[in-house]
């Protein structure tokens, strides 16, 4: 029997899992799809918030402000990129000034350091390409950017070098109470644990559903984005470029990424399905008109990719975290939207917490080891290092994306790696071949090869990405494989 069981591996529950995997417990983390953060931690803004924007008093502006701090220590530990290049909320009218003096006091409240009103004229110092109207707006120096998946990946492979067990592609579809314990109903069979934690994204009030009367909906609101080419993010623009918040959220904004591309969006439409994660001609086209505002010339010819992320709307309206006040074990991390990505390690940190107190003291891991071996990045390596590397293993003198240059090594790296790749999308979420300019017209086909002769599989098994991706279909009369457009 596990001590405790968490259902979701996006970046709340992998965070959660890293923090337990310190502790003498027996672990088991879960999720439904075949890799991890395949929710709404695949497809966000990529944000640590400096924290003024949440409303004080709410868990969100709590969480937003301690877990703010926490990303260095970890990023570091983990090997994965993070900069604080902070980020400017920005003001066209008077009216926009009001809001900006408003979410300076607001991040007063929430004792967030670093903010300052600055004049337009400031601004454009800093951000030469924004548009001459605007007239002032809010810093926040403590903003940064982060890869989420890449972090939630690396928690994952840390927290399961420490003793979590993972298992994927496995569904919970009901929860028994039995005494103290819970059965979780799987589609792999049952699975017995003492407590369970609920991080199962847009899902986790049809998880909550099946133990609590204690009912709350979260309704998923999806965002839309546009990717910009390498050389734009931290080259066009420097820092978070937000504009005034709306009832629905933070509004469009235009971002760097750590990869030195740029993000535009989201927009903000609440869905009944908890599966629409496609662009629409609308949604684009919204954050397109609005982002304009921002700057009169975004290079939108550099384009070379959409998406879209579901947020998870709780009804409450703040994130919903705690046992269940009717079933006892059973403890919600549900309802968390943005900025759950910023308040997820303190988040982690307050779960801890809360299980230390019902197990009456939890005993740390003499063994723990907070340092996960950072993936060989071939490109960031000098020449003689790369010689000598070369020289141990020849893979990696093949590059096999030529946008992101990628080497076979580091694709069959990510492959080995606990949790590895076993999906294109996968080895593209781990180490980049496919996210450059070619959107991986000229890798895909190889990274299916070293997949499949990696995996000892045929090559028509290996999926794109969900269940039923799959990019080679039949034997075309030459006797090659077809590749299907997906
Ligand atoms: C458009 C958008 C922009 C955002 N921007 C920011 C930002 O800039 N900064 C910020 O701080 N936050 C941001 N957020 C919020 C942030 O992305 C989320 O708070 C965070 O990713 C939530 O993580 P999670 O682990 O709770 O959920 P998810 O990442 O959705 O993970 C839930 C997991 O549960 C699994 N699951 C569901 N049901 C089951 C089941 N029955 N059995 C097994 N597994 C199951 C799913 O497969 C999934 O992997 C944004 C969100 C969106 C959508």
């Amino acid at each position: 029997m596990h001590d405790v069981t968490i259902i979701g591996a996006g970046i709340i529950g992998t965070f959660i899992a890293r923090e337990l995997s310190k502790y003498q417990l027996n672990v088991l983390l879960l999720d439904k799809e075949n890799d991890v953060s395949k929710g709404a931690t695949r497809a966000n803004s990529a944000i640590v918030h400096g924290g003024y924007d949440a409303k004080p008093g709410t868990l969100m502006a709590k969480f937003n402000a301690l877990g703010n701090p926490m990303f260095d220590k970890v990023c570091k530990e983990l090997g994965v990129l993070f900069e604080r290049i902070g980020s400017l909320v920005l003001a066209f009218d008077n009216e926009d000034m009001k809001t900006i003096n408003e979410l300076f006091q607001q991040g007063i409240e929430n004792r967030i350091p670093g903010m300052d009103i600055l004049l337009g004229s400031e601004i454009r110092r800093m951000e030469p390409n924004i548009s001459r109207k605007v007239i002032g707006g809010l810093y926040s120096k403590t903003a940064g950017i982060i890869g989420p998946w890449e972090l939630a990946i690396a928690l994952t492979e840390n927290a399961v070098d420490n003793g979590v067990k993972l298992s994927l592609n496995t569904e919970v579809r009901d929860i028994e109470c039995i005494g103290n314990k819970h059965r979780l109903i799987t589609n792999k069979g049952m699975i017995d644990t003492k407590y369970v934690i609920n991080c199962a994204g847009v899902y986790a009030d049809k998880i909550n559903d099946m133990v609590s009367n204690d009912i709350f909906s979260i309704t998923p609101r999806r965002g839309e984005y546009y990717v910009l080419d390498k050389g734009t993010g931290g080259d066009f623009i420097n820092k978070v470029l937000f504009q005034c918040p709306t009832k629905l959220g933070k509004g469009v904004l235009l971002t760097p990424t750590v990869h030195g591309n740029m993000l535009i969006g989201p927009n903000a439409e609440d869905l009944e399905d908890k599966t629409a994660t496609e662009t629409t001609y609308e949604g684009l086209e919204f954050v397109k008109k609005v982002s304009n505002k921002s700057s009169d010339n975004i290079p939108y010819s550099k384009n070379i990719r959409t998406f879209a992320g579901l947020r998870a709307q709780p009804s409450t309206g703040d994130f919903i975290i705690g046992e269940a006040k009717d079933a006892k074990g059973f403890i919600n991390v549900a309802g968390i939207k943005s900025p759950g990505l910023s308040s997820s390690p303190a988040i982690a940190k307050y779960i801890v917490e809360l299980l230390d107190h019902i197990f009456d003291g939890l005993k740390m891991k003499e063994d723990f080891n907070p340092i996960r071996k950072k993936p060989i990045i071939f490109m960031e390596l000098n020449d003689d290092e790369k010689k000598e590397l070369i020289k141990k293993d020849s893979s990696y003198g093949r590059i096999i994306c030529r946008c992101e240059m990628i080497t076979e090594g580091e694709i069959v790296e990510a492959i080995r790696r606990n949790p590895g790749a076993t999906t294109v999308d996968g080895i593209k979420r781990r180490v980049r071949p496919g996210a450059g300019r070619c959107q991986g017209g000229f890798c895909g086909p190889r990274v299916v090869e070293i997949l499949a002769r990696e995996l000892d599989e045929e090559p028509e098994k290996i999926l794109k990405d969900m269940k039923g991706s799959n990019i080679l279909i039949e034997n075309t009369k030459n006797n090659n494989l077809a590749y299907e457009e997906v």
